[in-house]
């Protein structure tokens, strides 16, 4: 079975668009989570994620969109998005995103947007030490996460964890107590501004990072458009 594992589409509606024709031929969608939050589409994503009929979890963002987290953990950038997002969304959006669960298992594999410690949606797993924190609480399993907005692979080698960035059209074999991070579909942040996403294959063991390019200029437009940050427009550009 083929698995598109996608994560961090963030109301980016361009970006989301730009990644679905790699995605036809996948059996099963995984949406690892804020869904919603710093774009323009907010609604339309939902809508759109809604299609794939895909495994989904929410994510920090997602849950501030509804007011079920508290909008001051957020940086004011953030928090300037999240309320236009809280005004903007439909009532049916809110209710699908207040439906979705914070931690999904099937088979092998556990989906969650951050960690397995701090709700789910708070912990970013960026280095060894938190990627360690959540391996100990997994028994043979696979863990795929989201939230850092940076695509990365963690694994066991002789009792010793590794951590290691994945770049476009890097395959790696997966074995149980790997952690996989697909990176973000709408805001990446490592430096490389083309949506982030992967395809797991998990008769063949391997997961492959994909990287395409969108029309960043039009998400930016629409975001001028609303009047959200600056700051939030530029990003997306510099891919950080
Ligand atoms: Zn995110």
């Amino acid at each position: 079975m083929k698995y598109g594992i996608i994560s961090d589409i963030h109301g980016n509606l361009e970006s989301l668009l730009a990644i679905t024709p790699y995605l036809l031929d996948v059996d099963k969608i995984v949406v690892l989570g804020d869904i919603v939050g710093y774009g323009p589409m907010p609604n339309e994503c939902c809508e759109h994620v809604r299609k794939f009929n895909p495994i989904v979890i929410a994510g920090n963002h997602d849950l501030a969109a509804i007011s079920r987290k508290d909008i001051n953990w957020f940086n004011p950038f953030a928090r300037q998005a999240i309320e236009w997002t809280q005004k903007n969304l439909t009532l049916e959006n809110k209710e699908w995103l207040a439906r979705l669960p914070l931690k999904l298992k099937v088979n092998n594999f556990i989906f969650v947007h951050g960690s397995l410690r701090n709700n789910y949606t708070d912990e970013y797993i960026f280095k060894e030490r938190e990627a360690l924190a959540s391996l100990s609480l997994l028994n043979n399993e696979i863990l795929f996460v989201g939230h850092t907005h940076v695509p990365y692979f963690f694994f066991l080698k002789n009792n010793i964890i590794y951590g290691k960035m994945l770049l476009e059209n890097d395959v790696i074999s997966v074995s149980s107590k790997n952690i996989i991070n697909p990176g973000s579909v709408g805001q990446p942040r490592d430096f490389i501004p083309k949506a982030s996403f992967g395809i797991l294959d998990d008769k063949r063991k391997k997961f492959r990072l994909f990287r395409v390019s969108y029309n960043i200029k039009r998400t930016q437009e629409l975001m001028r458009n609303r009047n959200l940050p600056e700051h939030l427009i530029k990003r997306l550009e510099m891919g950080r």
